[in-house]
């Protein structure tokens, strides 16, 4: 057994008795994001007030709120011994909530990642949902991981756009590109923008109907040009994927006149995915997977990715897309080696801020951390940066030298931030915080 004086060389890590390194190394990366921490808190702490209220029925349960907080907790705790827990506590409440089993053969840690969330966020909506139909004066936070995406479509032959589309996120999932190399900053790029073909543009359609009917006057009918007059008049309001009435609609699709038939033509559009509310912890997972037509192979082109990352979105997008200058911080990388079927996972975590009180030679933590809603003491970030604090409170050589601890189940050990960035072949998951 090693030991170490310094409260920075080790951390907790997760024993593996089957195949529990997908869940090992996701849990380590929750419990790098102070803005998690903060979370849990607050919606713990809410969820006891709420208990405590004489109410007519009892306030919905968190039992994955809790179960996160309390294995985040066991991680987060300093020590200075070699030590491990296991993660099956916390999957044994999965299972209680799914009433299934999860499968003792390599699981996907994405696949976990997704499920906690959309757990979480079920659990956070139905408290929200009690707390409004109780009409109770209580604020529930909103989930730290939520973002939302909007898609906008624009006809490249007549350049109209379609309404735009909103969907909410909470883990950002980029397919990886066929080349050798890319970085995370392309890829969200590239997903930005997506040539489809064959479209029917409702927009170029009219305009043709309209050509054809102003060009070469028929004899069409007075239902006809009754039809004809109302598209004109709509036509300059009408997005490329609008609903027309029901007689517009069969009008405009099945109208033909000499050799021109509406049916037939297409265009080409490109689809625009921007994110419009970036989230205050913003997970990325890189889809490796590739069919090769008989089975799925794992892509292992290099992503290249930054400890910040600038979420920025363009100055004249059409989406109302947030116009602010986002900026996020590395917190905690998921490293996947091996094939599509089987392979190893482990994590990189950042450590927490931990400085030295120079007053009694002690070691004090001074990022958020799980205290289930009772405020504990926590120095904040405007006493540490105040004069008379910087000379009490010193800096740590080597958490600065060794931001990150590489976990492989019960294995840790401290690497400096250029490993981490190093991993471009093997990164399969990216935390990030906004700072
Ligand atoms: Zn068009």
């Amino acid at each position: 057994m090693f030991t170490s004086k310094r409260q920075d060389k080790f951390t907790t890590g997760l024993i593996n008795t089957r195949n529990d390194c997908f869940a090992n190394s996701s849990i380590q990366a929750f419990a790098a994001m102070p803005g998690l921490d903060v979370y849990l808190n607050d919606i713990l702490k809410q969820h006891k007030l709420l208990d405590k209220l004489p109410t007519n029925s009892e306030a919905p349960k968190l039992p994955l709120h809790e179960a996160l907080a309390t294995i985040v907790q066991e991680l987060q705790v300093t020590i200075t011994t070699q030590h491990y827990v296991s993660v099956w506590p916390f999957l044994q409440v999965i299972e209680k909530i799914f009433n299934s089993k999860i499968s003792t053969n390599q699981n996907d840690a994405h696949e976990l990642v997704q499920l906690i969330l959309e757990t979480l966020d079920n659990e956070n909506t139905k408290l929200k949902k009690f707390v409004k139909q109780s009409n109770l004066n209580f604020v529930i936070p909103e989930m730290p991981f939520n973002g939302l995406l909007a898609d906008q479509l624009t006809c490249l032959s007549c350049l109209n756009s379609s309404k735009p589309s909103f969907h909410p996120f909470a883990v950002l999932s980029l397919a990886v590109p066929q080349t050798s190399i890319t970085s995370l900053e392309e890829m969200v790029k590239k997903n930005e923008v997506e040539t489809i073909n064959g479209y029917n543009c409702l927009r170029c359609k009219i305009k043709a109907i309209l050509k054809v009917e102003k060009d070469q006057p028929t004899n069409s009918t007075a239902e006809t040009q009754k039809l004809v007059a109302e598209l004109k008049q709509k036509e300059s309001n009408i997005s490329i994927n609008d609903d027309l009435p029901e007689d517009l609609d069969k009008f405009v699709k099945n109208y033909s006149y000499g050799g021109f038939k509406t049916e037939n033509l297409q265009s080409t559009i490109v689809k625009k995915t921007l994110v419009v509310k970036p989230p205050r912890l913003l997970t990325v997972h890189l889809s490796r997977s590739m069919f090769t037509g008989t089975q799925v192979t794992r892509n292992s082109c290099r992503v290249q990715f930054e400890d910040e990352e600038d979420a920025s979105s363009d100055e004249d997008n059409e989406l109302n897309a947030s116009k602010e200058n986002v900026k996020y911080r590395l917190r905690a990388v998921i490293r996947h080696h091996g094939t599509h079927n089987a392979g190893h996972y482990e994590c990189y975590r950042h450590k927490p801020a931990l400085v030295k009180d120079t007053l009694n030679d002690t070691v004090v933590n001074t990022s958020p951390t799980i205290n289930f809603g009772f405020a504990g003491f926590q120095l904040n970030s405007n006493e540490l940066s105040s004069k008379s604090h910087n000379k009490r409170f010193k800096k740590i050589a080597t958490v600065a030298k060794y931001p990150f601890w590489r976990i492989s189940d019960t294995k840790v050990a401290e690497v400096k931030k250029e490993d981490v960035l190093r991993e471009t072949q093997a990164v399969y998951m990216i935390y990030y915080e906004r700072v």
